[in-house]
């Protein structure tokens, strides 16, 4: 391997991997439709991680782009040329799954050297080969083991070597860390990450867990239902969500609905008699979501001086904490509750405590009700 350099031996990190383009992919079940209308570019070398709950179409999007499912209609191209009809084998993919598919009679090197013996690669190139991918993934001293005298973890990283061993140009990997411990877990996370760093490959990651999304990837498409809802980076995602589910799947939020009241330039909304006003103007009327993350919201004392920011009263809920902090749920008058992370000593609010929670309204995200698309925003 050449880090730093493609096929055709130009340099730079992107230029390793393949870029893949998904143009109005679908698949159908009978009446079901599993993926509708999946449309994706990832660039060479990206890290995109394909992000959503439980059956939203990540796994079988990437089982389409590795072959192993066939859309029911759509373009696929891997590299720039079409991969329609290209069996799975003939597509040069290196995948890793959940659960470790290694083979239990083989010694791990003898599985590293799986693909490489099936692609005619053998003797001394192939002994290089295998160590070389077994030390990429601090995995060297382990050869002459069997899978079953490994860790989950060692295995996983033995079945990440088995699948760059060859050098694909794209790597997909399907919640490889899903059934590892938490520490374990994220100290794998930033393997992955060093390792796509310094193969400049292009890594295709499904997985349903948002904070993992966020430390790997450096973009993510959220799956809702068989079609994408946003595409970009972990800060676009948090800060700009395009939609209430994506700003409620990524991320703490508090989500507030309430009557909207159109006067001049400006917008204001009114929940549970008290009126909040946003620095976004509604072109219409409809019924609008408020968006707020928890480190946009300050809690205070009943008649503390809010400086002129929009006030909510509620009750603390719930009061969790975190060792950096606190996290606080505040029930609102209106039956809603928001969410309030704080780092301030002073802030030592106990449950049944009478608060106020204090925004200003340039941090308000309005967003159109998912099942009532009917805002424009201006
Ligand atoms: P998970 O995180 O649970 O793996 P996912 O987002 O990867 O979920 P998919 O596995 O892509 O979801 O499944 C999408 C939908 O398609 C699900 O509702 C699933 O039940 C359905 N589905 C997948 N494969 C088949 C199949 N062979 N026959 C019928 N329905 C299927």
């Amino acid at each position: 391997m050449n880090p730093g350099q493609d096929s055709r031996g130009n340099p730079g990190q992107d230029s390793r991997g393949a870029a893949i383009d998904l143009r109005s992919i679908s698949k159908a079940y009978g009446s079901f439709k599993a993926l509708d209308g999946v449309s994706l570019h990832i660039k060479a070398g990206e890290f995109m991680t394909l992000l959503g709950p439980s059956g939203s179409g990540k796994t079988t999007t990437l089982n389409v782009v590795a072959g192993f499912t066939e859309a029911s209609s759509g373009a696929l191209e891997v590299g720039g040329k079409s991969v329609v009809g290209v069996p799975a084998h003939k597509r040069n993919i290196g995948v890793v799954f959940q659960h470790y598919a290694l083979f239990p009679h083989m010694t791990v090197s003898r599985n590293v050297a799986y693909p490489l013996a099936l692609r005619g690669v053998a003797g001394a190139e192939r002994e290089r080969r295998v160590r070389q991918a077994l030390d990429m993934v601090k995995m060297a001293d382990f050869g002459h083991r069997f899978p079953s005298e490994l860790s989950g973890g060692q295995q996983q990283r033995v079945a990440l070597a088995r699948a760059i061993v060859f050098d694909p140009p794209l790597l997909l990997m399907d919640e490889p860390l899903g059934a590892l411990d938490k520490k374990l877990r994220e100290w794998l996370q930033l393997e992955i990450k060093r390792i796509h760093r310094e193969l400049g490959t292009t890594f295709v990651y499904v997985t349903h867990d948002q904070e993992e999304a966020l430390v790997l990837s450096d973009r993510i498409a959220v799956f809702n239902r068989g079609r994408i809802e946003q595409i970009g980076t972990g800060r676009e995602l948090y800060d700009e969500p395009a939609t209430l589910f994506v700003g409620k799947f990524i991320g703490d939020s508090t989500v507030l609905r309430g009557a909207a009241a159109i006067s001049g330039g400006e917008t204001a909304i009114e929940i549970a008699g008290q009126k909040v006003a946003t620095a976004k103007r509604l072109a219409n009327g409809g019924s609008p979501v408020m968006l707020l993350r928890p480190e946009k919201l300050t809690l205070a004392r009943r008649g503390a001086d809010g400086d002129g920011r929009n006030r909510l009263t509620g009750r603390i809920g719930e009061a969790i904490y975190l060792g950096s902090g606190s996290k606080y749920e505040v029930d609102l008058a209106d039956g809603s509750k928001a969410i309030v992370r704080s780092t301030l000593e002073a802030d030592n609010f106990a449950i049944g405590d009478e608060v106020e929670v204090l925004f200003a309204g340039a941090d308000v995200k309005l967003l159109a009700d998912d099942d009532k698309a009917d805002l424009t925003l201006t």
